[in-house]
C-alpha cells in the first residue's frame, strides 16, 4: 500500500519555487505503483489516486483492511535547514532520533486539522497502540524493511545523514501492517526541489523507490 502523503486543502510543504508536497508525493507514488506492477509483478493499491484530503487514520485504516503485506507512505518535507537534503526514511517509535524528526512529525500529525479532526484523539491512540504493540513481527519487519529501503536507495540517491530514522507519526501506527515514511528530499533545500518538480527526476526515483520495495517484499522477513 503506497501512501502519497498529504492532498486536497493540505498542501504539505511547499517549496521555494512553490513546488506542493502533495503533488510531488501523489506522482511519485502512482509511477511507484505503475512500476510494481509491470515490472515487479507486486499487487500494489495507493491511498489516494488524485488531490483529496484523507485522514491520517483513513490511511492507516486502508491499510489495514486491505491487510497490505507494506505501508509505505510517501512525503517531501521542508526543514529549518535549508541545506538538510537527501532522502531518509521513518519507523514508528515514541523517541525520536533526534528533535527535527520530533518536530516533523508533530508536522505531519498535524495533517488531519484540515479534516476538522480532534488531533487529542488521535496522538491518545498512537499512545495506546505504541503500549499494546506486542505485534514484534510488524516492528521487526518495519525495521528490516527502513534498512533494507534506504541500503538500496543509497546506491543511486543522495541520502539525507543518519537516513534511518524513527519518530511517533499517526499514519504509522498499524500493529500489523509493517509501516515505514519515506521522505524522498526536501522541499526547503534548493537542489532537492529542483530534483522533485522536474519530471525526469521524480522518476529516477520512483524507479529506485519500486525496486527497493520490491527487494524489501522478497526479504524472508516478508516470506
Ligand atoms: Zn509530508
Amino acid at each position: 500500500m503506497l501512501d502519497p502523503g498529504h492532498g486536497g486543502p493540505d498542501p504539505g510543504a511547499i517549496g521555494l519555487h512553490g513546488t506542493q508536497e502533495k503533488d510531488v508525493t501523489l506522482d511519485i507514488a502512482r509511477e511507484v505503483a505503475r512500476l510494481l506492477i509491470d515490472r515487479h509483478r507486486v499487487v500494489t493499491r495507493l491511498t489516494r489516486s488524485d488531490d483529496r484530503f484523507l485522514a491520517l487514520d483513513d490511511r492507516v485504516a486502508i491499510a489495514r483492511k486491505a491487510e497490505a503485506d507494506l505501508f509505505v507512505s510517501i512525503h517531501a518535507d521542508s526543514a529549518p535547514n535549508v541545506g538538510a537534503r537527501g532522502l531518509s526514511a521513518y519507523t514508528l517509535s515514541t523517541k525520536a532520533s533526534d528533535s527535527f524528526a520530533s518536530r516533523l512529525a508533530q508536522q505531519e500529525n498535524q495533517a488531519d486539522r484540515f479534516g476538522g479532526r480532534d488531533s487529542k484523539a488521535g496522538r491518545q491512540i498512537v499512545k495506546d497502540i505504541l503500549r499494546d504493540l506486542t505485534a514484534r513481527h510488524t516492528r521487526n519487519a518495519s525495521l528490516v524493511a527502513r534498512q533494507t529501503l534506504v541500503r538500496g536507495a543509497g546506491r543511486d540517491l543522495r541520502l539525507l545523514d543518519n537516513p534511518m530514522r524513527a519518530a511517533n507519526f499517526a499514519v504509522l501506527k498499524a500493529p500489523d501492517v509493517p509501516s515505514l515514511l519515506v521522505e524522498t528530499g526536501f522541499l526547503s533545500n534548493p537542489q532537492d526541489e529542483e530534483m522533485l518538480r522536474t519530471p525526469d527526476a521524480r522518476r529516477r526515483v520512483a524507479r529506485v523507490l519500486a525496486r527497493e520495495i520490491a527487494a524489501v517484499l522478497s526479504h524472508r522477513q516478508f516470506a
